[in-house]
């Protein structure tokens, strides 16, 4: 059986229990222990696709098409774990399942109650077999929480079933510093903990955010009224990367407080791949500057893998990576003056396509490396097909009804395993040998991550191709175009998926690799 790190966190929310939770299992992967992660989310949303961007920041989808918040994220790219829907489960989808048993009978007309119903539900789930060592699994929301308490109920019990010694708790708090007395203080995290203890969790280990470290009579305080050794007391300090927080945990003997834990043997980490990325950010090197032309830019975390993938293809290519923001709704051409590449990102509905468009066509004309996710394939499309092909009304059908579809919806396409009416999650893709897109990936066969309705109308492959846009990357039964580039442009590749959902810190991905490789050969 998989051994469980539980993660809560308490005092206030947005302390980072993700990225908290994924250094510790990052910290286990170096002693080559295998790490899958999970995450509960308490709320009644029945799952997260529906809910608001502007809200929760990015939709981030798993191979399996669950649309999931962007925490799960964080785990794949700090782990490399590949993750399901069973690895992201909201209070809404228990009490579904839950409610759906009883209207079936399922429970033989037993009363269906919180406890046993309930728990048991999130224990499956909690237990759902992975073939893993260790799982991290993140419980959302912070302790005292309406919703959060039937899942700590749970995780109680779930502990108390497969024994404390398979089992540890970790729990984040917050240490505000006063700065007229110049004091951090404790007592948030007293009062956590003991609201924690009162649902039957003793924390085995406290990372405490603070913006300077402890000192050993703060941890030795919060030891002693905490009912925990004071060496189980990590400073979690501020950062301003996440990818140093693997380290600053190793600093501070995280994995032997784990190992103690849980009864392993002591062991030397190797920590090679957060130091080589600790060592980029410190490097100086040239900076490259890459326009996003988007419209989500308010909402904080709006475009989250897709920065990550950016700035792993930096560290792949040994150059800083600089974001401008250009607003697709405001957009001119001379918003692409300073810039080495432009990427356009996916992204729903006409607000902004106008701008999109536009930024595709300057890409091509002045020949300035250009990368397009999802609708920034789609716009390439159109763009080419108005100014090279000459069809002034070409457009999706997502934009406008009446004009001519180059972009539509492929209603025979597996419509039965579209999700909704999204097509969601891992595709295959077949990429033709002689073309960019193979140099890229160096094979036929790669898988992406879709979450989008329309697609290229395939019948148009012919008059592209004769024009200078080549369809480099197809479904395996040929009739949705996953990939498009312009051979004779210096980089223009642009891709019907999310390939920033698979880009890796320590690796990069293929296609970010080759963009920014691109971007830096043009570098003024
Ligand atoms: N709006 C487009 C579609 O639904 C693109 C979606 C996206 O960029 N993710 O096909």
């Amino acid at each position: 059986m998989a051994k469980y790190i539980f993660i809560t966190g308490g005092v206030v929310s947005s302390l980072g229990k993700g990225v908290a939770a994924a250094s510790c299992g990052a910290l286990l992967q170096s002693r080559g222990y295998t790490v899958h992660a999970r995450k509960f989310d308490p709320y009644l949303n029945v799952d997260p696709g529906t809910m608001s961007p502007f809200q929760h920041g990015e939709v981030y989808v798993t191979n399996d098409g669950y649309e999931t918040d962007l925490d799960l994220g964080y785990y794949e790219r700090f782990l490399g774990a590949k993750l399901t829907r069973n690895d992201s489960v909201s209070g809404g989808r228990i009490y579904w399942d839950v409610l759906s048993a009883e209207r079936r009978g399922d429970y033989l007309g037993a009363t269906v109650q919180m406890i046993p119903h309930v728990t048991n539900k999130i224990k499956d789930y909690i237990s759902t077999p992975v073939d893993t060592d260790f799982v991290v699994c993140e419980i959302g929301g912070t302790v005292g929480d309406i919703e959060g308490q039937i899942f700590l109920e749970s995780i109680r019990q779930f502990a108390n079933q497969v024994g404390r010694r398979n089992v540890m708790f970790v729990h984040l708090t917050l240490a505000p510093y006063l700065e007229k007395s110049g004091e951090l203080k404790t007592k948030p995290t007293q009062m956590s903990v003991r609201r924690l203890l009162e649902n039957g969790i003793q924390a085995d280990m406290l990372i405490v955010r603070t913006p300077r470290m402890l000192t050993s009579d703060e941890r030795a305080k919060i030891g002693m009224f905490c009912n925990l050794p004071a060496k189980n007391v990590i400073s979690g300090i501020d950062v301003d990367n996440i990818y140093k927080i693997p380290l600053a945990y190793e600093g501070q003997h995280v994995f032997d407080i784990i190992a103690d834990h849980f009864g392993l043997p002591n062991a030397i980490g190797d920590m090679t791949r957060f130091e080589k990325i600790e060592k980029y950010l410190a490097a100086d090197i040239p900076t490259v500057n890459i326009g996003i032309v988007g419209k989500y830019f308010d909402v904080p975390d709006a475009y989250k893998s897709l920065n990550e993938a950016l700035f792993h293809a930096g560290i792949q290519n040994n150059v800083h990576v600089k974001l401008k923001k250009i607003n697709a709704e405001t957009f001119t051409p001379d918003d692409c003056a300073d810039v080495d590449g432009i990427l356009v990102p996916g992204g729903f509905g006409v607000r902004g396509v106008a701008g999109k468009i536009a930024a595709a066509g300057y890409a091509r004309e002045n020949r300035v490396p250009y990368m397009g996710i999802c609708l920034g394939m789609q716009v390439a499309v159109i763009e080419f097909a108005r100014n090279v092909l000459g069809i002034a009304d070409a457009d999706s059908t997502e934009f406008n009804k009446s004009a001519t579809p180059i972009i539509n919806i492929m209603a025979d396409h597996d419509a039965a395993d579209m999700g909704g009416t999204l097509r969601l999650g891992a595709y295959p893709c077949v990429i033709a040998p002689d073309s960019r897109a193979y140099e890229i990936y160096g094979t036929e066969n790669i898988s992406e991550r879709h979450r989008h309705r329309y697609e290229m109308d395939v019948t148009w492959r012919e008059k592209f191709e004769a024009a200078g846009m080549k369809i480099s990357g197809l479904s395996p039964d040929g009739k949705l175009p996953e990939i498009v580039e312009i051979p004779s442009h210096p980089f223009f590749v642009a891709g019907q998926f999310h390939p920033e959902f698979q880009s890796s810190p320590y690796t990069g991905h293929p296609m970010f690799n080759a963009f920014i490789a691109a971007a830096a050969k043009n570098h003024k």
